[in-house]
């Protein structure tokens, strides 16, 4: 049987993996989740896992904890010393500009702001959940199932709040079990709808710093 992309069902020739694997370091972790894709969607998603790559590093430069995010940090700094290369860091950086916030005290203090699309962030984790899905229950997800992230509170694509059905997804997902890949890079817990397999709701954790909700619920 030939094996097919599980993003966009032509044949696969490749693997994509879950986390992305630009957030490592050579070699990479041997538990990183690898799924069936073609050539043409890993390229497509390269440069959107770059920017979130470069996002979460630049967001989080101050924080040395877990090591494996200081690795990253570094790996992004020498990605911006490197010539005639430009890392989705240099336009960020570009763009950023000074304002004031609250860093964890009541003191206010005047912070860089940086201008990241977390549209585009969501995109990445959007796949993500895909890729931890079809490992899970081995099904491709449906059409109208399409993953929805919810990040820092705001609820971004979800346009209708039906309680009874996530009351559903939220209960066993108090119970889930807390699974991680690549040391302390990537955490996760999930739970699915008794009553349907590709009703998901995920907690998504990268390196302990940038946390998502995400869904699979028909539309
Ligand atoms: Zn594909």
């Amino acid at each position: 049987m030939m094996t097919k992309c599980i993003y966009c069902g032509t044949a696969a020739q490749d693997f994509d993996h879950a986390p992305p694997q630009c957030l490592f370091q050579r070699p990479l972790p041997n538990d990183l989740v690898k799924v069936p894709s073609c050539k043409k969607c890993n390229r497509r998603f390269a440069l959107d896992d770059e920017y979130f790559r470069d996002s979460l590093a630049l967001s989080t430069y101050d924080i040395a904890d877990p090591p494996e995010l200081k690795t990253l940090h570094e790996a992004v700094r020498r990605s911006l010393l490197r010539k005639n290369f430009r890392p989705p860091a240099r336009r960020i950086l570009a763009g950023s500009r000074t304002g004031w916030a609250r860093r964890g005290s009541p003191i206010v203090e005047q912070v860089k702001l940086l201008p990241i699309d977390m549209k585009r962030i969501g995109k990445t984790v959007e796949r993500v959940v895909h890729a931890l899905h079809f490992n899970h229950t081995g099904r491709v997800l449906p059409l109208g199932y399409e993953p929805k992230v919810i990040h820092g509170g705001r609820m971004a694509t979800v346009d209708r709040l039906d309680l009874p059905f996530f009351e559903r997804l939220f209960a066993p997902l108090s119970q889930a079990q807390w699974q991680s890949t690549g040391g302390r890079a990537f955490g996760y817990a999930f739970a699915k709808a008794s009553d349907d397999p590709d009703a998901t709701v995920w907690f998504l954790s990268f390196f302990g710093r940038l946390t998502f909700l995400a869904f699979t619920v028909p539309d």
